[in-house]
């Protein structure tokens, strides 16, 4: 189905919780927000299936952090009975993706984002208040072990914080088959409201020029390719190379609201359509019908953090 604006709409993340292991500075957790409730695995279902009938072919789980719950297979496999739903796809830290990696391919998962921003043990822990690299590690080792394949992995970069990374984050693409893709900093948190913290894609491209030499894939994501390159550089360019007039998405959050935009803070319940299947067609109609032209980043920041929207 089309937006108003003449978008096709097939893409719908679905956030699954607000809770999360770790607390990283970019994201804008919020202790203080009142905590959303998280449906069954049944009612995304339902949801699912009926943005399914307006043209979604492909969905995402995230959170939060999905692996805190546990039902997170039974999810997938739900989601996975929906004929028309063509790509299912996770965002995790992978932290816990050791223990489910297994059980997520066997429900049907076809891959996973992993958010990594550092490969420097104690960057790491400084950025996400954890002291587990090792266990994301672990993770994206299990991942490729069952072929949750292509593994994308997201970093966001800060200046005087991890933007001296870069460089360590492109190598894990040389040699395994996984892309990285650098995602610029927007304004979700204290940190992401300072602009002076903010490394665009251009200021990576001029730090590391071989990889103009590299061959350019375009979409969403700016992709440069090498032949002797396993993997891919990627680039998510949100606030210097605004894409809104592409978009495709959606997004479900945990306790049934739908926000059409990352960035802009309209919200649609959905809830009370639950029992009626024609009835909550005809709202997700009409919801994707008001999705806004696009983000209002250069406004200042949403309301959420991420982890109440699902990044
Ligand atoms: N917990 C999961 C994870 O870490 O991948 C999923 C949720 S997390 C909110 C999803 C993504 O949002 C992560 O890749 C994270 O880097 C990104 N993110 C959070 N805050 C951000 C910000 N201020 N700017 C850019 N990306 C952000």
């Amino acid at each position: 189905m089309k937006d108003s604006f003449g978008r096709e709409i097939s893409y719908l993340r679905i956030s699954i919780t607000q809770r999360c292991n770790l607390n990283c500075v970019y994201c804008g957790k919020d202790a203080c927000a009142k905590k959303a409730a998280e449906l069954p695995p049944e009612a995304y279902y339902t949801i699912a299936k009926a943005f399914a009938a307006c043209g979604i072919n492909k969905v995402r789980i995230t959170g939060g952090e999905p692996l805190v719950r546990a039902d997170v297979p039974e999810i997938v496999r739900l989601l996975r009975s929906i004929p028309a739903i063509e790509t299912i796809a996770l965002t995790t830290n992978a932290v816990y993706l050791k223990q489910y990696a297994a059980a997520l391919k066997e429900a049907g998962l076809d891959r996973v984002n992993i958010s990594l921003d550092s490969t420097d043990g104690s960057t790491y822990r400084h950025l996400t208040g954890a002291d587990v690299l090792h266990k994301v590690m672990e993770g994206i080792e299990a991942a490729q072990a069952v072929n949750l394949a292509p593994i994308k992995i997201n970093a966001v970069l800060m200046k005087g914080v991890n933007s001296d990374e870069a460089g360590d984050l492109i190598a894990l693409t040389e040699k395994r088959n996984i892309d990285v893709r650098f995602i610029e900093l927007m304004p979700f948190s204290e940190e992401g409201k300072n602009a002076c913290l903010v490394v665009t894609g251009e200021e990576i491209l001029q730090q590391y020029p071989f990889l103009h030499s590299l061959e350019l894939v375009e979409g969403t994501a700016k992709y440069y390719a090498g032949q002797n390159y396993a993997g891919r550089v990627g680039f998510i360019n949100p606030m210097s190379r605004k894409f809104c007039g592409s978009c495709n998405r959606m997004r479900l959050l945990c306790d049934g609201k739908v926000k059409p935009c990352l960035g802009d803070d309209a919200l649609y319940d959905l809830l009370p359509f639950l029992e009626d299947e024609a009835a909550l067609i005809q709202q997700i109609k009409t919801i994707i019908s008001k999705k806004p032209a696009g983000h209002h980043f250069e406004q200042g920041a949403t309301e959420r953090g991420m982890n109440r929207i699902g990044g």
